[in-house]
């Protein structure tokens, strides 16, 4: 089904720019004739609706200096005044969305303890969580490529953590499990089981109910954002880009969005820029990256306050946080982006190949199968070009091909050059394509072909011919999937 689905649209795209490349390694198989490079998947990296997720103080304080146009117009929006909101505004309204979030976990937490019949308190104890203290939110729905329980590795070090006298840390968890996952349920389980625990116990907490409004402010009232999904499993995830737009730290695996989005001096990557064979060593580096951040970064950067209480640097994190992230990553820049490079063309495909009461669609598909039933037979036969092996990097090179058309005709075809840097094991990585120019047809049919390409940049440089069917209405959208390469 989803190869019908993929031949029969007129453009495809995965939702980030990591996505995009998984989606084509995965299905290379429907474009047999295509390297990697040229697989029609495109990307389009998902958003978040800003007026939705930014929590409604914040969304006052980025209307007074951002100014209103961020709600419905992020693009053209100002968002380099949030640099101007002062550092004690910005902390005093980031707080109270922690304090807010403590609130309502600690009604929740009591509230489900009662119907169990269990005590929310240990008698004489410390309250469930603490407004004061740095918190981090993991929200989503539970699945095992997730990695909930990652956080739980070694759970010594995490009570280390959690409990140190003069940096504490407490965690909040919600999400639900797919009812028939039952690997997602045991994951929640886990959490229960840990979270119950004397040492975790007010201080590691999973919240039950979990939805739309308890979303809302655990991505505002967090600290920092947790994500930590099994690269390259997570094709965008967007509660990070929620917590980002209301200036919460985000500290992810670098999958999904983040891989595109991750800038030094905003939030913090876990992990390396890798996938590893080995699941299992890979949670282990990964477990090992976010409790190194955890106690060398995120912890201390969120204690070292000034004189007046404030944390400055983790205040300008923030900032950047909220400038670098809010607009390129909402559904407005989403929405255009598919208007611009989906929607646009094939509506103008449509009104094209709809022309002349059909007649249009008709010519191109009786096109299409004379050109699909001649293809096996067109064949190159010889690339020749005048480039020698050491060349400075803007020397032009000239190639030319002769090849055989079989069945069709020369107008049925193009022939273009791709070239690019070759890696170590001579692999081709296209950046540039250029046209040959039809040179003319010889009396045993034989078309010659002649052009230049510059390469531009130095290195090892290679190319290829590439012979691809061509007609002067074949809409953009429509991907023959037919090539010859030599
Ligand atoms: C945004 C959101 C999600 C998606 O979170 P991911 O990080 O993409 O896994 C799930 N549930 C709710 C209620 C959300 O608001």
């Amino acid at each position: 089904m989803a190869v019908l689905g993929l031949n029969l649209s007129g453009y495809r795209n995965g939702v980030s720019q990591l996505h995009r490349g998984v989606s084509r390694r995965l299905w290379e198989s429907a474009w047999p004739n295509l390297p990697h490079d040229l697989i029609p998947i495109d990307a389009i990296t998902n958003g978040v609706h800003l007026p939705t997720w930014v929590s409604h103080e914040m969304g006052e304080l980025f209307d007074r200096y951002v100014g209103p146009a961020w709600r419905d117009d992020p693009a053209s929006a100002n968002w380099a005044a949030v640099y101007d909101i002062p550092d004690e505004e910005l902390w005093r309204v980031h707080e109270r969305q922690r304090q807010q979030l403590v609130l309502r976990a600690r009604q929740q937490y009591t509230e489900d303890m009662l119907r169990r019949g269990l005590p929310a308190n240990e008698p004489g104890g410390p309250p469930v969580l603490d407004p004061e203290v740095l918190t981090i939110g993991f929200a989503r729905r539970f699945a095992g490529y997730k990695r909930a329980t990652l956080l739980f590795r070694d759970l010594e070090r995490l009570a280390r953590i959690l409990d140190d006298f003069e940096r504490p840390v407490q965690v909040l968890f919600a999400g639900k499990a797919h009812p028939r996952d039952d690997g997602a349920k045991a994951l929640i389980r886990e959490v229960v089981q840990v979270s119950r625990s004397p040492e975790f116990r007010g201080r590691l907490v999973l919240l039950e109910r979990y939805d739309v409004e308890l979303g809302r402010l655990l991505v505002a009232g967090s600290d920092a954002w947790l994500n930590t999904p099994l690269r390259p499993l997570e094709a965008s995830g967007t509660s990070g880009m929620k917590a980002c737009a209301n200036g919460v730290l985000h500290l992810s695996v670098l999958d999904g969005w983040w891989w595109e989005a991750y800038r030094p001096g905003t939030g913090w990557a876990i992990g390396r820029n890798r996938v590893d064979d080995d699941p299992e060593a890979q949670d282990a580096f990964d477990a090992e990256s976010l409790y190194g951040l955890l106690e060398g970064e995120v912890a201390p950067l969120f204690y070292e306050r000034d004189s007046q209480g404030i944390p400055r640097e983790w205040v300008r994190r923030m900032k950047e946080t909220i400038v670098t992230y809010a607009a390129q990553f909402s559904t407005s820049r989403m929405v255009s982006d598919y208007a611009r490079r989906a929607y646009g063309p094939a509506a103008t495909a449509w009104h094209e190949l709809r022309a002349e009461n059909l007649g249009r669609a008709r010519e191109l598909a009786a096109w299409l199968e004379r050109v699909r039933a001649g293809w096996d037979a067109v064949k190159v036969y010889a690339v020749e070009d005048d480039g020698s092996e050491l060349r400075p990097a803007d020397a032009p090179v000239t190639v030319r091909v002769q090849l055989y058309p079989g069945p069709l005709q020369p107008e049925d075809l193009r022939v273009d050059i791709v070239y690019g840097q070759t890696d170590a094991r001579r692999e081709l990585h296209i950046e540039a394509e250029a046209p040959l120019a039809f040179a003319g047809q010889q009396e045993d049919r034989l078309c010659r072909y002649e052009g230049s390409f510059r390469p531009g940049s130095g290195g090892r440089v290679g190319f290829a011919v590439r012979v691809m069917p061509q007609h002067p209405h074949l809409p953009g959208v429509i991907c023959t999937g037919l090539a010859h390469w030599a």
